[in-house]
């Protein structure tokens, strides 16, 4: 059966485009994320602590949540602006990106952000 690869539709044999999307029909969709498939989330900043002991605390109750939590150095983010900033050294502790409204949450409740 032919699928739309963006609002995976279903499609009786002998239509090769979506009506909806305009997009060509695919014959198998691509897999879906599976839980737990790290490879495939996407990690976003969450919140940024002053030192690698702030983050763990607040990456060790996000695991008690059942959130995977990864921590990265200052060195890795930019502003995005292209700008350097000088600021001091800090931990980014960064969350899957459908978590982070909940794990804000948490968060706030462990540790004050820097
Ligand atoms: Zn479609």
């Amino acid at each position: 059966m032919p699928f739309c690869p963006k609002c995976k539709c279903e499609y009786r044999v002998g239509f090769t485009e979506c009506a909806d999307c305009g997009v060509g029909l695919v014959d198998t969709l691509p897999p879906e994320p599976q839980p737990g498939d790290l490879d495939r989330v996407t990690f976003v900043p969450l919140r940024s602590y002053p030192s690698r002991i702030h983050a763990e605390m607040v990456q060790e109750a996000l695991s008690n949540e059942g959130i995977p939590a990864i921590i990265r150095g200052s060195e890795i983010f930019g502003t995005g602006t292209g700008l350097v900033e000088a600021v001091p050294p800090h931990m980014t502790l960064c969350v899957p990106e459908d978590r982070l409204e909940e794990a804000g949450l948490i968060a706030d409740g462990i540790v004050d952000p820097l």
